[in-house]
């Protein structure tokens, strides 16, 4: 995005309580062009006789937009849900929504069956143990879905010359995924929630990163390469709840 021979001007404008950084520079147009990049950056292209007024005038209206762009990964986290564990609420498994039925039963168990979650527990108001047999379920089931699904992304992942990764899991909640420099990856158990192509859109964008860290114009090329429809699963997996 920055081509040699120019001269780059750095400014910033306060939007509300954001600052938003600006790479200007002038050129042969007649219309201001702004550039969110995936890397986040903010290039400016001004025709050369415009004010510098004008032009933060222009940019301070397109502000809301500027953020929205700057935004689209941060996205990338869970919605979290108000959850009472009582019979009737819906809950969630591989993007499907079932039903629970909170069971007296005095040995504790969960079982998935037709539209229902039935949680058989020894006092059926204890809505805590409710909640802990549930996210064991869910725990156990999702070490298997992510060990399978994490099979599949990394055999496409050596087609592109990534590094093979290690898979962890554990309970996040502000991140879907994420992953370390020395190649390990770590899932939120509550992804299990989400349907199985999101699932392996995490997995791979997580793996994306062990080759690119940052979110530019390579990372979204190699993405692309191994997950061509990666925007619609994202999409989805924006309105996943947990
Ligand atoms: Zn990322």
């Amino acid at each position: 995005m920055i081509r040699a021979g120019e001269t780059i001007e750095c400014h910033s404008l306060d939007f509300g309580r954001e600052k938003i950084n600006l790479f200007l520079s002038f050129c042969k147009r007649k219309t201001l062009r702004i550039s969110v990049h995936p890397d986040k950056s903010v290039t400016i292209d001004a025709p050369k006789n415009m004010k510098l007024d004008d032009i933060f005038t222009l940019a301070r209206k397109r502000a809301p937009w500027i953020l929205k762009q700057k935004n689209y990964f941060e996205r990338f986290q869970p919605l979290p849900a108000a959850r009472n564990y009582i019979s009737g609420e819906t809950h969630y498994y591989l993007g499907k929504q079932y039903r629970l039925k909170v069971i007296k039963q005095n040995k504790s168990s969960v079982k998935l069956r037709g539209q229902y979650f039935y949680i058989y527990s020894s006092n059926r108001n204890d809505v805590k143990k409710t909640e802990t047999l549930l996210n064991n379920w869910y725990s156990v089931h999702a070490n298997k879905i992510f060990s399978q699904r994490f099979e599949i992304c990394s055999k496409i992942a050596k087609k592109h010359k990534i590094p093979p990764p290690k898979l962890r899991f554990r309970k996040m909640l502000k991140r879907w995924g994420s992953c370390t420099k020395n190649g390990t990856i770590t899932l939120n158990y509550e992804l299990v929630k989400a349907p199985v192509h999101c699932i392996d859109y995490v997995i791979m964008h997580e793996i994306c990163h062990l080759k690119i860290p940052s979110h530019n114009k390579q990372f979204m090329t190699l993405l692309s390469k191994c997950m061509p429809d990666w925007e619609r699963r994202k999409e989805r997996l924006e309105k996943v709840l947990v």
